[in-house]
């Protein structure tokens, strides 16, 4: 297990952007935006040599980039666009034309960037990630010779999560009063500290961030609230998704099934079903979504946020404490594996989500950090070895449906963990997420979101 404490905000895991993919949407645009950022430091005479701006995508970025909109989010990120701040719209409309440069600002000069100056690279990049970047200044010294002004090699890690060779995690810092890099390390801190979850998860939160108690819960229930726009607009979008596969929106049937059922057994189950779908249909739309982990996976905490405030009535504070210790889960997955489908499979997606969901209702239900685990535990325990292979890359077969699975899955590890006495779990969460990491660092390439083996070849004529 990492050694080291966590120092991951609950606003860096619930991050709100533009669909489909949190590591080839979310990161590259980060990455770019980064990039941007550093060409503005460059010194005048610098970018007077300067020629062209190329950007270079390695791994499944490069697998799986086109139907991800990786170049779109690289562009959108060289013209100064956030994720938390992007009309969805105006991205989805990048690149439509293969003819058209957009100019990228710095300082004084301008560069057109288009499809050209994006290249995804299908040989091998040695690099510790699945999922590379390498972003470059190119221009001409004095001898026309060619010339590299400034270099710069970024990892998309999963959830939207990105690292800068050279640098450790982007994070946030400062002395956690309560710090912990394990679940067995957590429930210690909670035993010695006599505190709850939801109260050692806020004070660090405040710790890291610098936010009062007042704007941490002000911003989960903006996280929550931007969750719930997506299932509402999902549950409203007809249509065909984009992309080649064609796939039809499924989310409205479903609900308008689910409210015509009034006393079927059934009905609860379709509802949650077309609250994942919805949200997971306007994430392959390229809606604003929120990571949960990850983008892929954010269907299954909106749909289960949904239905506990919508069904079971649960009130903000105790939804918000639940966002906590889903948190508390998500964290420890990032920390000691992987939230990546490059480096996990869908496991590290799907099966962190459902396990993050398992442990908010849990606690939603007032259950004991034994419960809790144990939920989080069955959650991932039933994921392992989950294969990533998108139909034609898209964030749509399997991705949609498996979101529906995960949440469904997650409310049967919380029935199963609150049934008996969760002292007699015998996996505990920390012995599952090692056996994740051992089992996503087995796994062959092909099923790590490469879309080069399994049902993404089983239906070329998709
Ligand atoms: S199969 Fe799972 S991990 Fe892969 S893109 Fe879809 S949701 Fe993400």
């Amino acid at each position: 297990m990492n050694n080291s404490p966590i120092t991951t905000s609950i606003f860096d895991l619930f991050k709100i952007g533009p669909g489909p993919s949190s590591s080839h949407t979310i990161g590259p645009m980060k990455a770019a935006f980064d990039f941007l950022q550093r060409l503005g430091q460059l010194p005048e005479t610098s970018l007077q040599q300067a020629a062209d701006i190329h950007v270079h995508l390695y791994g499944s970025l490069s697998a799986t980039g086109k139907g991800h909109g990786t170049d779109r989010a690289v562009v959108a990120g060289l013209l100064g666009w956030k994720p938390d701040t992007t009309d969805p719209v105006a991205l989805l409309a990048l690149l439509k034309d293969p003819a058209q440069t957009y100019p990228v600002r710095v300082g004084e000069r301008e560069f057109g960037v288009g499809p050209e100056h994006i290249h995804f690279e299908r040989k091998r990049y040695d690099s510790p990630y699945a999922n590379t970047m390498v972003m470059r200044l190119a221009g001409s010294g004095p001898d026309g010779g060619p010339l590299t002004l400034l270099e710069e090699e970024y990892y998309s890690v999963g959830g939207g999560f990105i690292l800068r060779k050279g640098e450790e995690q982007a994070g946030s810092s400062g002395a956690l009063p309560y710090p912990y890099g394990t679940m067995k390390e957590l429930k210690t801190q909670l035993d010695d500290h006599h505190l709850t979850l939801e109260q050692l998860m806020l004070a660090n939160e405040m710790a890291l961030t610098g936010r009062t108690r007042k704007q941490v819960f002000q911003d989960i229930d903006r996280i929550l609230d931007f969750m719930h726009k997506a299932v509402r607009r999902g549950l409203r979008h007809r249509g065909i998704l984009p992309g080649s596969i064609r796939l039809h929106r499924k989310a409205p049937v479903l609900y308008k099934q689910a409210c015509g059922l009034a006393h079927s057994s059934d009905r609860f189950l379709i509802f949650l079903n077309a609250y994942c779908l919805a949200a997971s249909e306007e994430n392959a739309a390229g809606g604003i979504v929120v990571t949960a982990p990850t983008s892929g996976a954010s269907g299954v905490i909106p749909g289960l946020t949904y239905l506990a405030r919508h069904h079971f009535h649960y009130d903000r504070a105790v939804l918000r404490s639940g966002m906590m210790a889903a948190a508390a889960v998500g964290f420890l997955v990032k920390h000691n594996a992987s939230i990546s489908g490059a480096e996990m499979g869908c496991m590290g997606e799907i099966g962190t989500a459902s396990a993050m969901g398992a442990a908010f209702l849990t606690h939603c239900a007032g259950k004991s950090i034994d419960a809790i685990e144990a939920a989080a535990e069955i959650g991932i325990e039933h994921h392992l070895g989950m294969t990533c292979d998108p139909i034609g890359g898209y964030v749509q077969i399997p991705c949609i449906e498996r979101n529906a699975m995960g949440a469904v899955k997650a409310y049967n590890a919380f029935l199963l963990a609150t049934s008996g006495l969760p002292s007699h779990q015998k996996i505990s969460l920390d012995a599952v997420i090692k056996v994740m990491k051992a089992t996503g660092r087995d796994m062959s390439t092909k099923y790590k979101e490469t879309s080069e083996a399994g049902l993404a070849l089983s239906a070329t004529e998709c």
